[in-house]
């Protein structure tokens, strides 16, 4: 990290993180990033990209300050959800802790008049998912015109999720991209995120790691073949035989998390679901349980589940396949991180082969294949 032209400050508080190395993300965002230059980064979770991006960002906020004391937004990360928007601004807290930032995390699904007086008192650094955003900008509780730094965090995933008119709507707000230095980062780059990277980026400094769409290699893939209907009793009996303790499980639709939750509970594996339709402090504690192992498997939709940080998660399973091949990578992404390595197990019905052949072609390889006797 020395070389890499942080300051000691930022130094101190990577080195309590217990880091030692840069991530190759970080090797290569930071220095472009402390150039004052924009950048289009094509980093997945897990590979260290929001220390790849707070840290420089930091840095550049606190070589100029404004001179009068005053507190204007003058970072702004947008993030797709709320997980995502709090885990961002649980590390702008953590690097940015032996210098003196105010930063705030604004997303929806909560009452906005404590967001509000937090803004009223001045913020440095404002991270927020979109349509929470714009509340706070219709209501005028927040002026974004003197944002200096704009972070996209996972584009891709924002787009899919439908934000692109918000999106366009808060560049409006900024000052103009010549006036302000702007970050995207994104997993996967379909024509979207490049003309999203030409009309807000300026001649931006192409920085990817793993190649585009590649898995992470040290996760171990498996598909296990299963009657679509056995589905359930496989999971149960692979959790239970593996003494699995934390496992993160993938369901395509809300309605079926909650019912995969409710029957591995009845199978006595401790289960919560986590999607959309949960308030925030019910995924809050969710995610908190699992990650104290109260809870053991931790049943998601891949919108809740985009974005969550758990450390060395070891399982990852997908219940069913998702309708788009890039939220495999996505999925398994949650394991195998920072060096860690994982397993990514999916259950697969006849009906779902079309689905994995396109899985397949994305990840430009074949997925092992085992069945288990009596399914
Ligand atoms: P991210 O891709 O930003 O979600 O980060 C993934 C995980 O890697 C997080 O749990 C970070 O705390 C961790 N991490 C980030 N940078 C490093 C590093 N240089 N060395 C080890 N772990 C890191």
């Amino acid at each position: 990290f020395e070389s890499l032209g942080l300051e000691a400050e930022l130094l101190r508080a990577v080195s309590e993180q217990g880091y030692s190395e840069p991530t190759s993300i970080q090797q290569k965002a930071i220095p472009v990033i402390l150039e004052g230059r924009d950048i289009m980064a094509g980093a997945q979770t897990g590979t260290g990209k929001t220390a790849g991006f707070t840290l420089p960002m930091l840095q550049r906020l606190g070589e100029q300050r404004p001179p009068d004391g005053r507190r204007p937004v003058r970072a702004l990360v947008l993030t797709p959800t709320r997980e995502l928007a709090a885990q961002v601004g649980d590390s702008v807290e953590t690097y940015g802790r032996h210098l003196a930032f105010r930063s705030a995390v604004i997303f929806g699904g909560v009452k906005i008049n404590p967001q509000i007086s937090k803004l009223r008192h001045g913020v440095d650094v404002l991270i927020a998912t979109p349509g929470r955003l714009l509340d706070h900008a219709q209501r005028g509780t927040l002026d974004l015109s003197q944002v200096e730094i704009l972070v996209l965090d996972e584009a891709d995933r924002m787009l899919d999720m439908g934000f692109i008119h918000d999106i366009r709507r808060i560049m409006k707000m900024l000052p103009p991209r010549e006036n302000r230095q702007s970050l995207l980062f994104s997993a996967t780059f379909p024509r979207e995120i490049q003309q999203l990277a030409q009309q807000f980026l300026v001649r931006p400094e192409r920085v990817e790691v793993s190649p585009r769409n590649s898995t992470v290699e040290l996760i171990d893939q498996l598909v296990y073949p299963v009657d679509k209907r056995r589905k359930r009793e496989l999971l149960s009996h692979v959790i239970g035989a593996g003494y699995w303790k934390q496992v993160l499980v993938f369901s395509r639709t809300k309605h079926g998390a909650n019912r995969l939750a409710g029957q591995l509970t009845a199978d006595g594996l401790n289960s919560t679901a986590i999607h959309g339709n949960k308030t925030q402090s019910a995924r809050t504690r969710a995610l908190s349980d699992f990650k104290n192992g109260k809870v053991r498997v931790l049943v998601a939709t891949d919108i809740a589940a985009r974005g969550l940080d758990i450390d060395q998660l070891p399982h990852v399973v997908n219940f069913d396949l998702p309708n788009v091949p890039e939220d495999y990578v996505h999925r398994i992404g949650r394991t195998g991180r920072a060096g860690q390595e994982g397993t990514a197990i999916s259950l697969v019905s006849p009906d779902e082969n079309k689905l994995l052949k396109d899985i397949e072609r994305l990840i430009g390889k074949e997925i092992p294949k085992e069945s288990l006797e009596g399914y």
